[in-house]
């Protein structure tokens, strides 16, 4: 493509890509694809003479979009939000502009530069200590995968980076039983095991219970096992619970454990002053993590892993051939020691912009809103007949379920069957959990196109699509009556 077209194609796209984000709330939120639809339209093989870009842009118009679920819709109230915004969005296409490497501070210094001292800014802005310093990660499962590592090197003195784990002792890690999943797939994945990664039950608010931690320490420890490492959510996955950190800071404190602190999601709640008190026991942790691309309005990749103690993660993760000497020396630390691939785009870019373009004042209006939206949306549910909140807000995310009149044991099924409709209706988009065993609906605001009237709109939906199964509910059972 030669420049002067490419400049062509780059303004048309820019119009495009704001037309679509202004009329998004046209569109169905999730994709009513079928599998296998789009690879039926898809050409065997690659075109073997070269093709207008014109022609290529009507395909992805007319094949691929249909198959994407907007997840910039004002109404996605699904899994966590991830966020996107005009300012990320710009800076992500000088990213791509510019596609440098920043796998050493010399293949790309102002990378390395920027990348370190936003993390300082976000680090305060959250009110994380000062002793903690940052890196970029791609997502929450690698920050949660190298903490982990971080863990293992301290639990074996090193060891386990050099020797392997043959004549290591045997590891346990410890996670609530709401943890996300990546905490389990990063114990397979450094050689710990999925059997030994403890799952401590939770409490009525689905918090760990810090007794039960403590008892599944000492019985591991009797039996010969060895702790490397306590992770405890703020905001987990599922319905949102924030463990106490005050007590699984003492006892890892006490068992000279490792800790981490899963705050993917509910981290950026944390640069609101009100929410500060989630901070008390951040003097035992020892790495935290916090996606900006999840709510900080940041696009996909952008997880911030901090930690007191980089060293212990360079000390596994440093290997320097010949061809990786930087000119830095040691006078920077490397981010390549502290993430698993050895390649980093320029991720700090889109942060930088976010941070600057919005302030702090701006991002915290935003959040503030969502919390507040979510707390009033609780309201709406709890008086709402046939509808039971099952998790009073965490943050922007609280759990109800449909309780109509019918039979405990039929409640699954019918949460499930209501959660069908709301999904092919298409004007909004829910995901669920598990609460004490009962299927629940999740509700999670976040987005960053999403208003008040979106909430109001999105629970409208949930009460007419329930009415709606309600009386389909009782034809059939007037039908088998007859
Ligand atoms: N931790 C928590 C609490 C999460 O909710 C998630 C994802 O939703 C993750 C970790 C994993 O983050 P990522 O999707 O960036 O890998």
């Amino acid at each position: 493509m030669e420049f002067s077209e490419f400049r062509y194609h780059a303004h048309n796209l820019a119009d495009w890509m704001v037309d679509y984000l202004e009329t998004v709330d046209d569109r169905p939120v999730r994709s009513s694809a079928i599998p296998g639809e789009l690879l039926a339209k898809l050409p065997g093989n690659c075109p073997e003479t070269p093709e207008p870009f014109e022609a290529i842009f009507e395909d992805f118009v007319s094949d691929v979009l249909p198959g994407i679920t907007h997840w910039q819709h004002p109404r996605f109230f699904a899994y966590f939000p991830a966020n996107s915004s005009p300012p990320s969005i710009l800076a992500e296409m000088l990213t791509a502009t510019l596609a440098a490497q920043c796998m050493l501070w010399e293949t790309s210094p102002a990378g390395h530069e920027l990348e370190i001292r936003v993390l300082e800014w976000l680090r305060d802005l959250v009110g994380l200590p000062a002793t903690f310093s940052g890196s970029i990660q791609d997502s929450g499962s690698a920050a949660n995968l190298c903490a982990m590592i971080a863990a293992r090197e301290r639990a074996t003195r090193s060891t386990a980076s050099s020797n392997g784990l043959c004549r290591a002792p045997r590891l346990t890690i410890y996670a609530s039983a709401e943890a996300h999943s990546s905490v389990v797939k990063a114990a397979t994945i450094i050689g710990i095991g999925a059997d030994n990664v403890r799952l401590i039950s939770v409490d009525q608010r689905f918090a760990m219970q810090p007794q039960a931690l403590a008892e599944a320490i000492a019985t591991d420890r009797a039996a010969g096992y060895q702790p490397a490492c306590i992770v405890a959510c703020l905001g987990a996955t599922g319905l949102g619970s924030i463990d106490p950190l005050p007590e699984i800071g003492r006892i890892a404190r006490v068992e000279d454990v490792y800790l981490h602190v899963d705050a993917a999601w509910a981290g950026s709640a944390l640069i609101l002053p009100e929410n500060r008190n989630y901070l008390a026991g951040i003097d035992a942790v020892d790495s935290f993590v916090l996606n900006p691309h999840k709510w900080l309005f940041t696009n996909f990749d952008c997880s911030t892993l901090y930690t007191r103690s980089p060293d212990e993660l360079a000390k596994a993760l440093a290997i320097t051939p010949t061809y990786l000497e930087s000119a830095s020396g040691d006078a920077i630390p490397e981010f390549r020691n502290m993430s698993i691939a050895l390649a980093r785009r320029f991720r700090a870019l889109k942060l930088w912009f976010v941070l600057r373009s919005y302030g702090a004042s701006g991002l915290r209006r935003l959040i503030r809103n969502h919390i507040q939206w979510t707390t009033a949306l609780a309201e709406m549910i709890r008086d709402t007949d046939n509808f039971e909140l099952v998790t009073e807000p965490r943050f922007a995310l609280l759990a109800f379920r449909y309780r109509p009149d019918a039979p405990e044991h039929s409640l699954d099924r019918l949460n499930e069957e209501l959660l069908r409709r709301i999904n092919d209706d298409g004007r909004i988009y829910l995901t669920k959990a598990r609460a004490n065993g009962n299927l629940v609906l999740r509700f999670s605001i976040g987005q960053t196109y999403t208003a008040w009237k979106h909430v109001e709109q999105g629970w409208a939906t949930v009460v007419e699509l329930a009415d709606s199964l309600d009386a389909a509910t009782r034809v059939r059972s007037t039908t088998n009556r007859c």
